[in-house]
């Protein structure tokens, strides 16, 4: 019935022995991930956000990372769906809120230099849609003492329009806290633009899709320069994603994107190899 389903309406799929084996996995895989959350085998890498010109760290984005015992790791994309399917997320996102938060607060505590920095933290539509969610997120930042301005809620445009009903309370309760919102994946989604303008967020993540040919496809500039455009008049930071040659950072800094991340710059690192970063950062060239 979900492959069927998964194909389209009105669609037909005959059962064979592979499905089976498909749905046995993911039976197996998603009462994995319900343990994982509680057992520790959850981390999380932090990938530098760079300003563009001149250049310097401006903050760290939490990507989540699971190791299953035994198998190795998987990939976000394939367990944060599972997450999402399964009613998940909500314990995984609370969990990498407070593991982030923390390991802001503490860098801020041992390293003058990080204190300005912002941690961005992705979530899902579902979560804004919990009730207890903005308590939740309050009650973090000051346990630990961080600035709500210094959080920043990564949400793709895709989930945050499946949700958004149940969404906007939370998103504008949150924004009245100081926790700043950032639409990940931007153009991506079919959302209107009119609609997206009236949201309280303060920056767009220009997905590495258009980031990807930046210097083979004229379109894709053209792109890059809309989204700009449309930040700019809205008063939204731009922050371009999936850098990964000299090339795409040289045209990105010459249209003016202010903030960049990808492979080029930085991977995604350990919280133990982010210190050493810092010193490094200073010494690179602009
Ligand atoms: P995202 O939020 O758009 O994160 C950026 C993804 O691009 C990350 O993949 C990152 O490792 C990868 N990346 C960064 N720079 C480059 C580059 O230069 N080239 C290439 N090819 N890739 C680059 P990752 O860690 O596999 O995460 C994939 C997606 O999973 C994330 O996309 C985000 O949507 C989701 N995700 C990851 N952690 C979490 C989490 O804790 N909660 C939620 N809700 N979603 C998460
Ligand atoms: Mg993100
Ligand atoms: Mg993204």
């Amino acid at each position: 019935m979900y492959e069927a389903k998964a194909a389209g309406r009105g669609r037909i799929a005959s059962f064979d022995s592979s499905m089976h084996e498909r749905v046995a996995e993911k039976l197996v895989l998603e009462s994995d991930l319900r343990h994982a959350i509680g057992e520790g085998q959850l981390s999380v890498h932090f990938q530098p956000l760079h300003q563009l010109q001149p250049y310097r760290i401006v903050g760290f984005e939490a990507l989540t990372r699971w190791i299953r015992p035994q198998r190795g790791p998987i990939s976000p994309a394939v367990f944060i769906t599972l997450a999402e399917e399964t009613g998940h997320i909500a314990a995984l996102t609370s969990w990498v809120i407070e593991h982030s938060v923390a390991q802001l607060a503490l860098w801020r505590r041992s390293e003058p230099v990080m204190a300005h920095l912002s941690m961005h933290v992705n979530i899902s539509g579902r979560d804004l849609a919990r009730p207890e969610f903005t308590a939740y997120v309050q009650q973090v930042l000051q346990r630990h003492g961080l600035p709500a301005s210094q959080l920043t809620l990564e949400i793709t445009e895709t989930t945050l329009m499946s949700h958004l009903v149940a969404a906007l309370k939370t998103l504008h309760e949150l924004r009245a806290t100081g926790v700043q919102f950032s639409i990940d994946d931007f153009n991506t989604g079919y959302s209107s633009l009119a609609y997206l303008s009236t949201l309280p967020i303060s920056s767009l993540k220009i997905d590495r899709s258009f980031v990807i040919g930046l210097n083979e496809k004229p379109e894709n500039v053209e792109i890059v320069r809309a989204v700009l455009n449309l930040g700019r008049s809205l008063g939204h930071q731009v922050i371009a994603e999936g850098i990964e040659t000299a090339e795409q950072l040289a045209t990105l800094r010459s249209l003016g994107v202010p903030v960049g991340q990808g492979y080029l710059l930085s991977r995604p690192l350990c919280a133990d190899q982010v210190p050493a970063l810092l010193s490094l950062a200073k010494t690179v060239a602009a």
